[in-house]
């Protein structure tokens, strides 16, 4: 893909700036279980390579990304290992999902480092799906599983952290409202990232459906 508001790469969280704050340093629990899991085919729980472990602020935000792969058995836990492995980018994420598959890469009491300037109070969820997608791709059969999937995610982010389920834009944030925003709206609302995922195609309002119904 070749972007001219995105043009380093084509992977949002490739360009993502570090956050200030603590150096990730994994616990000794997440060490063992990085050595243990990435051979398994469908890991539930593969930690990334870099966070911050702990939080500042409570939980108030779920930023939804798309990690720019097509949507596909085995693509979530593809990025789950890239987050994990030796060639890991100075990012991460809570979850990546994919239609047949939720993989948590960072605890929720942990931060993960996907959007610059509310990092601090938010959980990122990364979709295998792509932010210049059209709304005829966002409506494919794979595509609706992995958004079910996601949505059952997020849901329970809301009912455990009592975020409200609403999709959030700029202004809102700058505000300190709590709610659902893009990794765009993060970055209307801050300056620190140019990164527009999930794209101006993002059935937000099919998904806020399926998040109310799970
Ligand atoms: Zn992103």
């Amino acid at each position: 893909m070749i972007d001219p508001v995105c043009p380093e790469s084509t992977l949002p969280w490739l360009t993502d700036t570090l956050p200030t704050g603590a150096p990730a340093v994994l616990p000794p629990d997440a060490r063992a279980e990085l050595v243990t899991l990435p051979e398994i085919d469908a890991p539930s729980l593969l930690l990334a390579r870099h966070f911050t472990v702990g939080r500042t602020s409570p939980v108030s935000l779920i930023v939804i990304h798309t990690a720019e792969v097509d949507c596909r058995v085995g693509a979530a836990a593809a990025v789950a290992r890239y987050f994990a492995g030796p060639t890991a980018p100075q990012a991460s994420a809570h979850y990546v999902v994919g239609p047949e598959l939720v993989v948590q890469c960072v605890r929720e009491s942990d931060t993960a480092w996907h959007a610059p300037g509310a990092n601090p109070r938010a959980i990122g969820i990364e979709l295998t799906a792509r932010a210049t997608w059209s709304a005829e791709q966002w409506a494919a059969p794979e595509v609706e599983a992995m958004l079910a999937r996601a949505a059952g995610v997020v849901a329970g982010i809301c009912r455990r952290h009592g975020v409200p389920l609403e999709h959030i834009e700029a202004e809102a944030l700058r505000m300190g409202v709590s709610g659902i925003p893009g990794h765009v709206d993060v970055s209307q609302a801050f300056h620190k990232s140019d990164h527009f995922d999930p794209g101006p195609h993002f059935p937000w309002a099919h998904f806020l459906v399926l998040v109310r119904a799970s």
